[in-house]
C-alpha cells in the first residue's frame, strides 16, 4: 500500500484530499505546517508527499529543498498560486509535479497516480544486476533463485534501494527500518547490513560511508 504524506495548512483541503485519496487505497497522514512535515520525512517511510508552497513556519521550497537532498520521494506541489514563475520554481527545485488550487479531485488522483507509476512504485520490481527486488510482494530473487531474508533485512534493502546511490545516516536507517521506540544500537544494523551484502554478495555494492553511515551504489 503506498502511503502519502499531506503537507497543508488549509484543513478543509487537507482533508478532502486524505478522504478521497483514501476511497483510492491509498494511506493518508496529514500534517499542517513545514517543520512537523520535516520531522515525519525523516522518521517514516512515505511513497509520495502532496505539498503545499505557502505553509506555516518551513515553507514548501524549503521543504522540497531539504526532501531532495536527503531522501528520494516524489513530490507533487499544491499551489494557490497560478502564476508560472511558482510552478517553474518547483519543478527546478526537483518536484515531479504541481497542481493549482482550486483543483478537481480527479485530476488529482490522475496525477498522484501518473507520478507513482513514473516512479514504478505501482507493482514495483527492481533490477540491480542479477537480483530482483519486488517490494510489494517483498520477493528477492538473484539468478532468479529467491534468496531468504528475514523482514527487518528485506526492510532495510528497500531503504537502501529507494536511496540508492544516496549516503544514509545510520541514525536515519535505525529510525526507518527498527522504528522510534528502539534505542539506537549500532551492532544490530551492521550486522544485517554484513547479512544483506553476504546473502545477495553485494559486499561492493553496499558501501560503508564513513562517518555517515551507510550506500548502495548502483
Ligand atoms: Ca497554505
Amino acid at each position: 500500500m503506498n502511503r502519502i504524506l499531506i503537507v497543508e495548512d488549509e484543513i478543509a483541503i487537507s482533508d478532502l484530499i486524505k478522504i478521497s485519496l483514501e476511497t483510492k487505497g491509498y494511506k493518508c497522514e496529514v500534517v499542517n505546517d513545514g517543520e512537523k512535515a520535516s520531522d515525519l520525512i525523516e522518521r517514516k517511510k512515505y511513497d509520495l508527499i502532496l505539498l503545499d508552497i505557502m505553509l506555516p513556519k518551513v515553507d514548501g521550497y524549503e521543504l522540497l529543498e531539504y526532501i531532495r537532498q536527503t531522501f528520494e520521494i516524489p513530490t507533487i506541489f499544491i499551489t494557490a498560486k497560478n502564476q508560472t514563475a511558482d510552478k517553474i520554481k518547483g519543478l527546478r527545485l526537483g518536484a515531479d509535479d504541481y497542481i493549482t488550487k482550486p483543483f478537481e479531485i480527479g485530476e488529482l488522483i490522475a496525477r498522484v497516480e501518473a507520478v507513482l507509476r513514473r516512479y514504478n512504485k505501482g507493482n514495483e520490481t527492481q533490477k540491480i544486476d542479477d537480483v530482483e527486488i519486488n517490494l510489494t510482494a517483498r520477493i528477492v530473487k538473484k539468478c532468479g533463485k529467491e534468496i531468504n531474508l528475514t523482514p527487518k533485512e528485506f526492510d532495510l534493502l528497500s531503504l537502501l534501494i529507494q536511496n540508492k546511490n544516496y549516503a544514509l545516516y545510520r541514525e536515519t536507517i535505525f529510525e526507518k527500518v527498527w522504528g522510534e521506540d528502539l534505542d539506537f544500537e549500532t551492532r544490530t544494523l551492521d550486522l544485517h547490513i554484513q547479512r544483506l551484502r553476504k546473502k545477495l554478495d553485494w559486499k561492493d555494492k553496499i558501501k560503508t560511508v564513513y562517518k555517515i553511515g551507510y550506500m548502495l551504489e548502483v
